[in-house]
C-alpha cells in the first residue's frame, strides 16, 4: 500500500497538525520487537516505547497469547455490582508491586480518566471524614494529567487549555515549575538545586486557599509530557511532609513513571516517597490494550466503606462501562508477568545509564542543544526555539528523524526519547545517530 492509497477523509488524528499530516503521512501497519513497519514499507525504530507504553517491545507471545485465551474464556462481563475474575487477580498483582499502603485499585481506561477519578476520590474521602469543604486541587506548572476537564484543569501545560477558556475545574492553583537553569545538563543522577520550590506552596498557595480547603496535591514525580523534567532532591519527601502537615491528599501521577520506566515499579519507589493514591496506564499492558487505573491507600477505601447507609447504597458513585474489562486484565497480568520473568525493570534502569550516556556524549556542543537530561529509561536534548516559533525546531526535527527511520518524542523545543526495556545498544546508538544527524540538519 503506498501514500495514494490511503482515504484520509475521516480520521481526525489526536494531538497532530492535521494538516500537515496529510501531506506527510505517517502510517503503522505492523510492529515487532524494537521496529514498526509503515505503510510505505519502510523500518522504523521505535525511540518513545510508542507513548511510553510498550515496556516489553511489540509483539510479544505471552500477551498475545494471553489476550487470545481471554477472548475464549470471557470477553466481556459487566463492571457494574459484579466483576470479572482477572480484575481480581490483576488488582490483586499491582497492588503487590504497589508500595506502602497503596492496597486499593480502582480500574479504568486512561490516564485521563485515572486523573479524574483520582480527583474525584479526593473530593468523596473528606466528604466522608465530614471535611467536605477540602474542594482546593493543587496541580504543577508544565504538568500533564490528561485531558478529561479535571486532570486538564489541574495540569499545566497552556497550550492543553488555553483553547477551552475558562471552562475548568473552579478552585484549581499550580506550584511553580521544578527546573532550575543551572540544571541544564543532569547526566543519570538527580538534580540538586539551591532553589526551594515548595517555598512559594507553602508561604503563598497554601496561605491564599487555607490548607484546611485543600483536598489534594496532583504531580508527576518525574514531568515527562512536558520533557522530562527532573524534581530537585529531596523535592517529594518534603512535599510528601507538607501534605501530611495540613491533611492534604498527595496524588501521584505515575501514568509515565510507573511500571518500570524508573527501573523500578514506580516513581514512588525510585525517590522513597509514598503518595496517597497512585495513578498508571499506558505500560500496565505494554500498550496493548487501553487501561488506567489509580492506587488508593487503605485509610481511603476504609473511610469510604465507614458510612451507615444501608447495605444496597453504593460507596463511591464513580466507574466505568469498562473499568476492569477482563481482556485488558489478561493483558496486564500477562505483561506484569512478563516484566518480572524477563526482570525487564532492572534492565531499564541499566540500559538508562547507556542512553544517558549516549546522549551526554553525542549532543553535547551540538548546534542549539542547551540542555540535556537523563534519569531512569529516559532522556531528553533541550533545543533553543526558533525566534517566534516556539516548538518549531523541535517537531521539524521529530519530522526527520522519521524520515530517517526513528520515531522520537517531540515535546516543545525538547526531544524525547524512551524506549522499550528490552533496547540493545545498537538501538541506542541507532537513535542518537539519527538524532544528532536531525539536530545538525536543522541548525
Ligand atoms: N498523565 C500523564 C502523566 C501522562 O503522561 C498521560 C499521557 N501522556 C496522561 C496522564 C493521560 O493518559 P491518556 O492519554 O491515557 O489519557
Amino acid at each position: 500500500m503506498g501514500f495514494n492509497d490511503l482515504n484520509m477523509d475521516s480520521h481526525w488524528l489526536p494531538f497532530t497538525p492535521n494538516r500537515h499530516f496529510r501531506k506527510e503521512p505517517r502510517v503503522f501497519t505492523g510492529a515487532d520487537g524494537m521496529f514498526f513497519t509503515t505503510h510505505d514499507g519502510r523500518q522504523v525504530i521505535d525511540g518513545i516505547s510508542s507513548l511510553w507504553c510498550v515496556g516489553a517491545g511489540h509483539n510479544r507471545k505471552p500477551i498475545n497469547e494471553a489476550i487470545k485465551k481471554q477472548l475464549d474464556t470471557l470477553d466481556y462481563a459487566t463492571a457494574f455490582q459484579a466483576s470479572n475474575d482477572q480484575a481480581f487477580k490483576a488488582a490483586e498483582m499491582i497492588a503487590a508491586m504497589a508500595p506502602g499502603d497503596l492496597n486499593k485499585v480502582l480500574f479504568c481506561n486512561s490516564g485521563s480518566e485515572a486523573a479524574d477519578t483520582s480527583l474525584k476520590v479526593a473530593l468523596a474521602y473528606h466528604r466522608a471524614r465530614g471535611e467536605g469543604h477540602r474542594n482546593v486541587f493543587i496541580g504543577r506548572e508544565k504538568g500533564y494529567h490528561g485531558v478529561g476537564f479535571g486532570g486538564m484543569s489541574v495540569g499545566g501545560i497552556p497550550a492543553n487549555r488555553k483553547v477551552y477558556g475558562t471552562a475548568l475545574l473552579p478552585r484549581v492553583d499550580h506550584m511553580r515549575f521544578i527546573h532550575d537553569p543551572a540544571n541544564a545538563f543532569i547526566h543519570n543522577e538527580e538534580p540538586v538545586s539551591q532553589e526551594d520550590y515548595l517555598l512559594e506552596l507553602e508561604n503563598r498557595i497554601l496561605p491564599l486557599h487555607d490548607p484546611s480547603n485543600v483536598a489534594a496535591i496532583i504531580v508527576e514525580p518525574v514531568a515527562g509530557s512536558a520533557g522530562w523534567y527532573l524534581p530537585p532532591k529531596g523535592y517529594l519527601k518534603r512535599l510528601r511532609e507538607i501534605c501530611d502537615k495540613h491533611g492534604i491528599l498527595l496524588i501521584f501521577d505515575e501514568v509515565i513513571t510507573g511500571f518500570g520506566r524508573m527501573g523500578t515499579n514506580f516513581g514512588a519507589d525510585f525517590y522513597g516517597v509514598v503518595p496517597d493514591m497512585l495513578n498508571f496506564a499506558k505500560a500496565v499492558t505494554n500498550g496493548v490494550i487501553p487501561m488506567g487505573g489509580v492506587i488508593c491507600r487503605d485509610k481511603i477505601y476504609d473511610t469510604m466503606m465507614k458510612t451507615d447507609a444501608p447495605q444496597h447504597v453504593i460507596e463511591f458513585f464513580h466507574g466505568y462501562t469498562y473499568s476492569g474489562h477482563p481482556v485488558a486484565c489478561a493483558a496486564a497480568i500477562a505483561t506484569l508477568e512478563l516484566y518480572r520473568k524477563e526482570a525487564l525493570f532492572p534492565r531499564a534502569a541499566e540500559m538508562g545509564k547507556v542512553l544517558g550516556d549516549a546522549f551526554h556524549s553525542a549532543f553535547k556542543g551540538l548546534p542549539n542543544v542547551v540542555g540535556i537530561r537523563s534519569l531512569g529509561l529516559a532522556a531528553a536534548v533541550e533545543l533553543a526555539p526558533i525566534a517566534g516559533t516556539p516548538g518549531k525546531r523541535a517537531y521539524d526535527i521529530y519530522l526527520d528523524c522519521f524520515r530517517k527511520g526513528a520515531l522520537v518524542r517531540p515535546a516543545g523545543d525538547v526531544v524525547v526519547i524512551a524506549p522499550s526495556y528490552i533496547v540493545e545498544k545498537q538501538h541506542i546508538d541507532q537513535l542518537v545517530n539519527t538524532l544528532a544527524d536531525s539536530i545538525r540538519a536543522n541548525a
